[in-house]
C-alpha cells in the first residue's frame, strides 16, 4: 500500500475542498435526459405544446454539440424560458474531486456524485501520423461492482449502485469540458473512442448505460460513431445479445482464463455463466464479423493463468470467432492476492497466439505512476480521509 501512495503523491495532483466541490453540484441537470424526458421538463415551465419540440431540439443543441455548461449563454431559448431553467435545473457534470495527470499524458480523475460517492475516469492520450492528438475515454458505469473479480480492485470497495444516465454521460461531457474538446462540428475531436471499462459491470446497470450511449452516439449531438464505443462485460451472458442488437457497439469480454476451474475464482460470475455459455454468446453476438472483432481481454497472472497450455486452450475457445487478445499485464495493488506475470512468460504467451494468426497486443500499462488502475485512486483517496 505505501508504494502506490508514495506513486500517487509523485504524480500531479489538484485536490478540491469539500466546499468546492459541494458548490460544484446544484440543482437537478438535464444531462442525461431522453427528449421525452426533456419535453416533459419543458412542459412543466409552461412552454406551450406547440413550442416543445423546438424548444428540445435547442437544448439538445446547446447541451451535446456546443457543451454549454449553463443556460445564460443558450442565447436562442428565450428570456423566459432562460430564466426558469436557471431557477429549477442546471446542466452540471459530476464534480471533479482530484485530478491526476501521469507522465505519459494519462489523465485519471476521481469524480464525487451528488449523493458524495466517487468514481473514477480515464483519459488515455495517443497520437496520430500527423501528430494530432486523440484518445479513450475509460467511463465507469456502477458506483464499486458486485462482480468481485478477485485481482480486481473495484471488487474490494463495499459500496455499489447503478449510475443513473446523466452520471455517465455526464463523466462523457465533463471529460469534454477539461479537455477543451467543445463543439462536437468542429472537426477532429480529442476523445475518439469510449471504452465502458472503468468501474463497474455495464451490462448489470444495461437500461442506463444503454440511454447514456444512445445520447453520445445521437447525431444531432455528440454524435460520436457506434464504432468508436466498445462495452467490456465479465460475461452477463443474457444481457449480450441485447446488447449486440440494440446498441451495436464493440463488444470486449473479460475472458482471463480458459478452464472452468480456474475462472470460478478470478471472475466468479463464471458459476453462473460458464465459458462454454460465454463462448456461445459471443459466437451469437449480432454486429460481430472480421471488421468488427470481439476483444477478449486476458489480465496476465503468473502461473495462474498464463502457461502455454493455456495459450492453446485459448486458440481452441477461438476457433472460428472474430477475435482479437489483448494481453494486460497485472496491474498489482496493495494487498492483491497475485502477481504479474514475468516477460519472458507474457511475451512466450504472446506469441503462441500470434503464431495462431491472433492479433494479441501486449497492452502496455498507462498511467502507472498514478495509479491508473480500475479503483485503485477511489481507494487511495478513502485512506486519506481515514487518516485525517
Ligand atoms: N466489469 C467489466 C468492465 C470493468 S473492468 C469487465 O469485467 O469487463 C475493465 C477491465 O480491467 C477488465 O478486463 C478487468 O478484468 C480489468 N482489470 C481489473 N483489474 C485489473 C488489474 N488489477 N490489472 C489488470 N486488469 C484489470
Amino acid at each position: 500500500m505505501t508504494d502506490a501512495v508514495n506513486m500517487a503523491t509523485d504524480a500531479a495532483v489538484d485536490v478540491a475542498t469539500a466546499d468546492e466541490v459541494k458548490l460544484a453540484t446544484p440543482a437537478p441537470s438535464l444531462v442525461g435526459l431522453t427528449r421525452p424526458e426533456l419535453s416533459a421538463v419543458v412542459a412543466g415551465l409552461e412552454v406551450p405544446e406547440r413550442q416543445r419540440n423546438m424548444r428540445v431540439g435547442q437544448l439538445w443543441r446547446w447541451m451535446y454539440n456546443r457543451g454549454a455548461t449553463g443556460f445564460e449563454e443558450m442565447s436562442d431559448l428565450g428570456k423566459e424560458l432562460r430564466h426558469r431553467l436557471c431557477e429549477s435545473h442546471s446542466v452540471a457534470r459530476p464534480a471533479i474531486a482530484t485530478t491526476q495527470r501521469s507522465t505519459d499524458g494519462t489523465i485519471k480523475w476521481l469524480l464525487r456524485l451528488s449523493d458524495g460517492n466517487e468514481i473514477e475516469m480515464v483519459y488515455i492520450p495517443d497520437q496520430d501520423r500527423d501528430g494530432k492528438d486523440y484518445g479513450a475515454l475509460c467511463m465507469s458505469s456502477q458506483v464499486g461492482c458486485t462482480l468481485n473479480c478477485r485481482f480486481c480492485h473495484t471488487g474490494t470497495m463495499p459500496m455499489v449502485r447503478n449510475l443513473t444516465p446523466g452520471e455517465i454521460l455526464g463523466q462523457f461531457m465533463l471529460a469534454r469540458d477539461c479537455l477543451d474538446d467543445w463543439p462536437t462540428d468542429d472537426g477532429q475531436r480529442r476523445i475518439s473512442t469510449i471504452v465502458m471499462m472503468g468501474m463497474g459491470e455495464p451490462l448489470l446497470n444495461y437500461d442506463n448505460v444503454a440511454q447514456a450511449l444512445n445520447i453520445i452516439m445521437d447525431n444531432a449531438g455528440i454524435a460520436l460513431s457506434r464504432r468508436g464505443i466498445t462495452l467490456s462485460t465479465a460475461g452477463v451472458v443474457p444481457a449480450m445479445e441485447r446488447c449486440g442488437r440494440e446498441l451495436r457497439v464493440n463488444l470486449a469480454v473479460s475472458l482471463h482464463a480458459v478452464r472452468d476451474e480456474v475462472r470460478d475464482i478470478l471472475v466468479p460470475l463464471n458459476r453462473r455463466y460458464p465459458i462454454a455459455e460465454l463462448m456461445q454468446a459471443c459466437r451469437d453476438y449480432p454486429s460481430a464479423n472480421n471488421a468488427r472483432r470481439i476483444t477478449f481481454e486476458y489480465v496476465m497472472l503468473q502461473e495462474v493463468n498464463d502457461s502455454l497450455e493455456d495459450a492453446r486452450e485459448l486458440v481452441r475457445l477461438l476457433a472460428g470467432l472474430p477475435a482479437k487478445i489483448n494481453l494486460i499485464p497485472f496491474n498489482p495493488w496493495p494487498g492483491a492476492p497475485y502477481e504479474c506475470s514475468s516477460n519472458n512468460r507474457i511475451h512466450r504467451f504472446a506469441k503462441l497466439l500470434n503464431d495462431a494468426g491472433y492479433s494479441a497486443p501486449i497492452r502496455t500499462p498507462r498511467g502507472r505512476d498514478i495509479m491508473a488502475a480500475c479503483g485503485q485512486l477511489k481507494s487511495a483517496s478513502e485512506k486519506t480521509a481515514a487518516r485525517r
